[in-house]
């Protein structure tokens, strides 16, 4: 009986019931018949259930010739079912309550809040434009902020850099880009190693104690090196100042 049912072609039929299928049956040593099933009140059984995105399987016994057969899509898919969005990093990521399936996600970075860049550096959006930057994980002994940071495919310009950016003692050449206007207080804290500092901006103004944890000797022989083709004198004698102040000499402060 199964060997036979299986050899039979069953053609969903589009209307109706879904319950009945065209059969041709050659079933050895009988004649070839050709009917219509038609279920059996009560016949119904579920093969395979659905799921989210694939129908599901009935079969039915045929109420004419008794023999089982099946019905593919006999069942509707489920569709997925979208819980309320989980946020991390700034990415808003529904899924499936029920398979689990990314469904959608959506950028929902926030001004003020803090995020991470793919490269590792830290980011707090202070615009729909801008961020300030701490460059964590620092490795290499020369370090170039960048002038952008992309956070979840949405890119913002880098204007400040954040107290303690360079993650202490390993730096020692720091690369300031156009893009930056402000150093914040502490920047450099504890760059006890940092003796080099390349400026690109065209006006930069500094917090308090940028140069904190590093000792008066060390602060003496640190170089900074404005861009004269960026920042104008005015500019320069200003940041000189500022710097001065905080424990660098003015020899090394140069704008060339
Ligand atoms: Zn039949
Ligand atoms: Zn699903």
């Amino acid at each position: 009986m199964k060997k036979v049912l299986r050899s039979l072609t069953a053609v969903v039929l589009s209307l109706g019931m879904m319950s009945t299928a065209t059969v041709s049956s050659f079933a050895a040593g009988s004649p070839s018949v050709v009917h219509t099933h038609s279920a059996k009140d009560g016949s119904e059984k579920v093969v395979t259930v659905a799921t989210c995105t694939t129908k599901g399987v009935k079969s039915y016994v045929c109420k004419d010739c008794g023999k089982t057969y099946e019905v593919v899509g006999a069942i509707d898919a489920n569709n997925h079912s979208s819980d309320a969005g989980t946020v991390v990093n700034g990415l808003k990521t529904y899924k499936c309550t029920r398979c689990s399936a990314v469904l959608k996600t959506e950028t929902v970075m926030t001004t003020g809040s803090n995020y991470t860049t793919t490269t590792g550096a830290t980011v707090t959006v202070l615009s729909a434009t801008t961020t300030s930057i701490k460059v964590k994980n620092v490795t290499t002994k020369g370090v170039s902020v960048p002038s952008s940071v992309v956070v979840n495919g949405v890119t913002y310009k880098v204007t400040t850099v954040k107290g303690d950016a360079f993650n202490g003692n390993v730096v020692t050449s720091v690369t300031i880009p156009s893009s930056v206007t402000k150093l914040n207080a502490k920047t450099f804290s504890g760059d006890k190693k940092l003796t080099t500092i390349k400026i690109n901006s065209k006006k930069l103004t500094v917090g308090k104690n940028l140069f904190s944890g590093i000792s008066a000797k060390k602060k003496a022989k640190i170089k900074v090196t404005v861009n004269k083709k960026n920042m104008s004198a005015k500019n320069f004698y200003n940041l000189r100042k500022e710097l001065m102040k905080q424990g660098l000499k003015y020899k090394n402060i140069k704008r060339k």
